[in-house]
């Protein structure tokens, strides 16, 4: 029943309002020829969903019109997924500072003016029950971005996502009254996601976007991570400190409690950790090596497994909540969800993952499968593992193992990984990986690396490497894409080349 519900949603646009409408939009050129029209009679040939994340500062600095044009006529784009909530310059701001600006926009670093939040209008009844209430981003004075593109974009028959992302800010009024408790009792900057006000926060931020604007629906990013992969670094971009695990924090321990877990028992277990790797670090070896020690730990207290358990209960109800809520205002609207690189890397988080679970609370699941940056983040990830758990294997011995528990294909070895970057192979794996796991309870849109920023010496992806990652998503059997990270870090050669793909798949 409910996937019938999805199906119906899914549709582009009726036979009758195509001929209504379509028909002289196509002939005035404003649709693209590549949308596929869904009929009534066939549910079941669904319009693919080719989409692009952008931030607000691109339409400020090219113009609303212009860079729509772009996005449709290079990238065949017919969804965007616009950068409406964060502090994080993944998504939002002008290329990160310190590397080349792309063939477009402005050439001017942002590095003083980026200051993100709330790039739509924070209506107030909806921050009623949240002391998070000051989000606004000032960077582009009064101008409420969703307002700005919305009716631009719906002329072309383009689809409105809001992007919000759990990334803040230090000096927001009432972050610091939220945030998470690491094993040292310290204050951070990331927020509790059992503390009420933030929960509170999420509901209110989408019932407002899905209430105030008449969007095709929301893309909900966390990429925030349990305590046990944090402990041990045991991730693409982190440096290894156990002692800034989190979260201890009061409402955890009461989350604890009403499971049965102890506190006292799981602080324990995560200070053992927290000792074993800086033991690791230092390279002083247990006597009976690294990798057994580890696991004595994680025997001697169930608990660590436990608090891991609790953070990821935490951010999942975050998303069922969000997902309810914007299905409570209009069944229509779609949500889908981040999936963050790590899990592409690492084995025992992807068991903390599974795709047929979160694809109960999502219409869609954006996978990331970011094959070019991913080289040198797949590299980091062997470095950082290979200097805890896995520090009596060689380094590269490790990689191949883990390739072959991740089923990578024929990837180049660990001292070349950065420059040669993940194939586009990787990308058709974790597509098929993905649309398999899910067992079509939802949908799967593989975000394609377009430009992520990557060192001095790692790969810059050309137009046919971009070309290529894009073609296998679909021979992966996806249904659509996502470019991804944002237009203002990606070359226009290079968006044209996923659109030539975009358009081919159409075919
Ligand atoms: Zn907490």
């Amino acid at each position: 029943m409910q996937l019938c519900v999805k199906l119906h949603n899914m549709q582009y646009i009726s036979r009758r309002d195509f001929m209504q409408k379509g028909m002289t939009l196509a002939a005035a050129g404003v649709i693209p020829s590549i949308l596929p029209f869904s009929s009534e009679t066939t549910l079941s040939k669904e319009v693919t969903m080719n989409g692009i994340q952008v931030g607000a500062v691109s339409f400020v600095d090219e113009g609303v019109e212009k860079v729509l044009d772009i996005l449709q006529k290079k990238g065949a784009v017919n969804t965007i997924f616009l950068t409406t909530f964060t502090y994080g310059r993944g998504l939002a701001g002008r290329q990160i500072p310190g590397h080349p600006f792309p063939d477009h926009g402005s050439q001017q670093s942002d590095e003083k003016t980026f200051r993100g939040g709330n790039y739509a209008t924070p209506h107030p009844a909806f921050y009623r029950n949240t002391i998070l209430k000051e989000t606004r981003a000032t960077e582009h004075g009064n101008l409420d971005i969703v307002s700005a593109v919305l009716p631009a974009a719906k002329k072309r028959r383009i689809k409105v996502f809001c992007s919000v992302e759990d990334q803040w800010r230090s000096d927001v009024p009432g972050v610091k009254e939220c945030t998470e408790v690491d094993l040292l009792g310290r204050r951070t900057n990331t927020l509790c996601l059992y503390h009420p006000d933030v929960r509170a926060f999420w509901t209110a931020l989408v019932t407002d976007l899905c209430s105030s604007y008449p969007i095709d629906g929301i893309l909900f990013f966390n990429e925030r991570n349990a305590p046990l992969l944090n402990a041990l670094g045991a991730s693409h971009f982190q440096t290894i400190d156990s002692s800034r695990a989190t979260c201890f924090c009061e409402h955890h321990q009461k989350a604890a409690k009403e499971r049965g877990i102890s506190f006292d028992r799981a602080k324990e277990g995560y200070r053992a950790l927290d000792q074993y790797v800086q033991a690791s670090l230092k390279d002083q070896r247990p006597s009976d090596g690294y990798y057994v020690e580890f696991n004595r730990i994680l025997l001697k207290y169930p608990e660590i497994i436990a608090w891991d358990q609790l953070f990821d209960l935490g951010k999942h109800q975050v998303l069922e909540e969000v997902y309810r809520t914007v299905k409570g205002i209009n069944k229509k609207l779609q949500v889908g969800f981040h999936i963050e690189h790590v899990n592409s890397f690492n084995p025992i988080f992807r068991a903390t993952r599974s795709y047929e679970d979160l694809a109960e609370k999502a219409d869609f699941l954006k996978v990331v499968a970011y094959n070019n940056c991913g080289g040198e983040r797949y590299a980091n990830f062997i470095r950082n593992i290979g200097s805890t758990v896995y520090r009596d294997l060689p380094r590269e011995e490790l990689m191949r193992f883990n390739n072959n528990l991740l089923n990578y294909g024929n990837e180049a070895p660990l001292d070349q990984l950065a420059t040669a970057g993940l194939s586009s192979d990787y990308v058709l794996r974790e597509t098929q990986r993905a649309v398999a796991g899910v067992k079509e309870k939802c949908k799967i849109l593989p975000g394609i690396d377009i430009g992520i920023p990557t060192g001095k010496n790692s790969r810059k992806a050309s137009p046919e490497d971009t070309y290529k990652a894009t073609q296998a998503a679909y021979q992966g059997g996806a249904h659509g894409v996502i470019l991804s990270r944002k237009y203002s870090e990606m070359n226009l050669v290079n968006l044209e080349a996923a659109g030539r793909a975009i358009i081919e798949a159409g075919k």
